[in-house]
C-alpha cells in the first residue's frame, strides 16, 4: 500500500510540472508572436463626466494567434511579467499606439490616450526614451498622455519613482491603476507622486448594492480629495453608478454604458460626434 501523502505529493509536483511547461509555451509563444507581429491594440473610450465627451481612450493589448480566437490580456500579460518579454512586449504596445493614434494625436492636443506600463517597465528609463521617441515622431504632446501603472508583482520603489518624475516633468499624467485591489496601495500613494488614481471596477460594481464593498467606494474617493489626485472610474456599467461617481466628483469613466474596446477610427469617430455642437 502505498502512502495517501505520496500520492498528494505526486499529484503536487504532477500539477507543478504542467504549470511550468504550460508557462514555457506560453513564454516561446509570446516570443514568436512578437517576431510574427500577432499583437493589436483595441481603444476604450474615455469620458468626462461632465461634458459626457469622449476625451481619450485606454490602450487594451490583445493577441491574434495564427489559428484560433483572440486571447486577453489576463492570460499573456501575467506570463510576460513573469519573464523578461514585458519590456518587449511594452515597445510593441508603443509602436502600436503611434501607428494607430500618431496622426490623430497631433491634430487634437487634448485628447489623452491611456497606456499600461508594468512594474518591470518602471525599473529602467528606456521605456521614457521610447515615449520621447514617439512624441517626437508623431508631435504628439506630452499631455496626450496618460500612463497607467500598476502594483501587480514588485515594485521597485527608488526606480519606479525616478521614472515616474521623469515622465511627469515632460508634462505626462502617471496615474495608480486598479486602486485597492493590491496590497500596498496606501504606501504606494504616500511615496509615489501621481497624478490620477483609477478605481477598480470591482469597486464601481459594488456601488449601490449594499454589499459592504460599496461603502469602500467613499473611502477611496475622500482619499484621493485628500491627496489632490483626480480619479478615473473603470468598469462603469450603468447610469446608476455614472450618477453616483458624478455626483462625487469624478472626473472620468470608462465602462461598457459608454462604450467596449474598439477599434481607434471608430474612438476616433466617437469623439467628433462629441465635438460637434
Ligand atoms: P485594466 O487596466 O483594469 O483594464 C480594464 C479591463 O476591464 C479591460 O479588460 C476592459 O476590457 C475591461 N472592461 C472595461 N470596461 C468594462 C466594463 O464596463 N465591464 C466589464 N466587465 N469589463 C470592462 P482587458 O482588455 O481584458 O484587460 C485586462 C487587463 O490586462 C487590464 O486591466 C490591464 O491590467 C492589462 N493590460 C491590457 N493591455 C495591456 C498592455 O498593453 N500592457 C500591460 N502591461 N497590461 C495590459
Ligand atoms: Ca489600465
Ligand atoms: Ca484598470
Ligand atoms: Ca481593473
Amino acid at each position: 500500500l502505498v502512502p495517501a501523502g505520496l500520492f498528494g505529493g505526486l499529484a503536487a509536483a504532477a500539477a507543478i510540472l504542467l504549470l511550468a511547461r504550460q508557462r514555457m509555451s506560453m513564454t516561446s509563444a509570446l516570443r514568436s508572436a512578437l517576431r510574427r507581429g500577432e499583437f493589436y491594440l483595441l481603444y476604450q473610450p474615455l469620458i468626462d463626466m461632465r461634458s459626457g465627451a469622449c476625451v481619450g481612450a485606454e490602450a487594451l493589448l490583445r493577441w491574434q494567434p495564427p489559428s484560433g480566437e483572440d486571447v486577453g490580456p489576463d492570460l499573456f500579460i501575467p506570463v510576460a511579467e513573469q519573464t523578461s518579454l514585458i519590456t518587449r512586449v511594452t515597445a510593441r504596445v508603443l509602436d502600436l499606439v503611434e501607428r494607430d493614434a500618431g496622426d490623430f494625436l497631433a491634430r487634437h492636443p487634448d485628447f489623452h490616450i491611456g497606456i499600461n506600463l508594468s512594474p518591470a517597465d518602471l525599473r529602467s528609463c528606456a521605456v521614457v526614451e521610447r515615449i520621447d521617441a514617439l512624441l517626437a515622431r508623431t508631435g504628439a504632446r506630452p499631455t496626450n498622455l496618460i500612463v497607467e501603472i500598476t502594483e501587480r508583482g514588485f515594485l521597485h520603489l527608488d526606480s519606479a519613482r525616478a521614472v515616474i518624475a521623469a515622465l511627469r516633468d515632460r508634462g505626462i499624467d502617471v496615474a495608480i491603476d486598479d486602486f485597492g485591489t493590491g496590497y500596498s496601495s496606501l504606501s504606494y500613494l504616500e511615496t509615489l507622486d501621481l497624478d490620477f488614481l483609477k478605481i477598480d471596477r470591482s469597486f464601481i460594481e459594488a456601488i449601490g448594492t449594499g454589499a459592504p464593498t460599496s461603502q469602500v467606494v467613499g473611502h477611496i474617493m475622500a482619499m484621493a480629495r485628500t491627496l489632490d489626485l483626480r480619479m478615473i472610474a473603470e468598469g462603469v456599467e450603468s447610469e446608476a453608478q455614472a450618477e453616483f461617481l458624478r455626483t462625487h466628483g469624478v472626473h472620468y469613466a470608462q465602462g461598457w454604458l459608454y462604450g467596449k474596446p474598439m477599434s481607434f477610427a471608430d474612438v476616433a469617430r466617437l469623439t467628433s460626434y462629441a465635438r460637434r455642437p
